[in-house]
């Protein structure tokens, strides 16, 4: 199984959402997110690799 990972809409967290689906929810402030509506930021993550990609992504954050 692959996922996308989006920011939320509504607060800007990191989120995996399963790919072909049709929404997400934000593990963080639990919006539901309309998945082309939102901003992949890393397209077809293997499901295994989904929590280091986000992690990667809030570091680079962090740096700037
Ligand atoms: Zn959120």
């Amino acid at each position: 199984m692959r996922y996308n990972i989006y920011l939320c809409r509504k607060c800007g967290a990191v989120c995996a959402g399963r790919e072909g689906a049709s929404s997400f929810k934000c593990h963080f402030c639990g919006k539901r997110n309309i998945a082309e509506r939102a901003i992949p930021i890393v397209k077809g993550v293997e499901s295994k690799d989904v929590q280091q990609t986000i992690a990667k992504i809030k570091l680079s954050k962090i740096k700037g």
